[in-house]
């Protein structure tokens, strides 16, 4: 709550039990504390994924343990591993499956570029085919760095307003990726 600004209460509205702000800090504070991750793991960056779910490093401590393989009830598309580019029909899909507002991160080298395998078979990352948000560095990441791109996760889904999604920016960008 520390980084949400409270305005003066208008008059009749005062005292304990009201509060202040605009919606926008609200919504996203709300929503960057519950975020729902779809994990897509296709090989090694996987296994630290599952790290970060464990008891020690525990995703669940930023309100992010209720994973969903159901891309409808996803609002934080996670990638981490190879991504071939046969596989790169199917990775869209799930992306354009998921409602708004969705994020998206890359997580290790192979998800946001290739990695070491740049080969004709593989996608050269992930941002070939779908917008990402942040990308997570290493080969793969330790589960401190995953969790340092979640909290930057985190800062975006709260300081977005909740109109960003009808900016023409925005539609702009899924334009590129011929998304409409
Ligand atoms: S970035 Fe490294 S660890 Fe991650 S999937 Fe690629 S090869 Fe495996």
């Amino acid at each position: 709550m520390s980084d949400i600004k409270l305005v003066e209460a208008p008059p009749g509205v005062e005292g304990s039990g009201f509060f202040a702000t605009s919606l926008d800090q609200a919504i996203g504070l709300a929503r960057s504390c519950s975020l729902w991750p779809l994990p897509f793991a296709t090989s090694c960056c996987g296994i630290e994924f599952m790290a970060t779910m464990g008891s020690h490093y525990d995703l669940a401590r930023f309100g992010a343990e209720r994973l969903s393989f159901s891309p409808r009830q996803a609002d934080l598309l996670m990638v981490m591993g190879t991504i071939a580019k046969k596989m790169a029909p199917v990775l869209r899909q799930v992306y354009l499956q998921m409602a708004e507002p969705r994020w998206v991160m890359a997580v290790g080298a192979c998800a946001s570029s290739g990695g070491i395998f740049d080969t004709y078979s593989v996608l050269q990352g992930i941002d070939e085919i779908i917008p990402v948000d942040v990308y997570v560095p290493g080969c793969p990441p330790r589960p401190e760095g995953i969790i340092d791109g979640f909290m930057n996760i985190q800062k975006l889904v709260k300081t977005e307003s909740g109109r960003r999604r009808e900016e023409p920016q925005y539609k702009e960008l899924l334009a590129k990726y011929g998304i409409q």
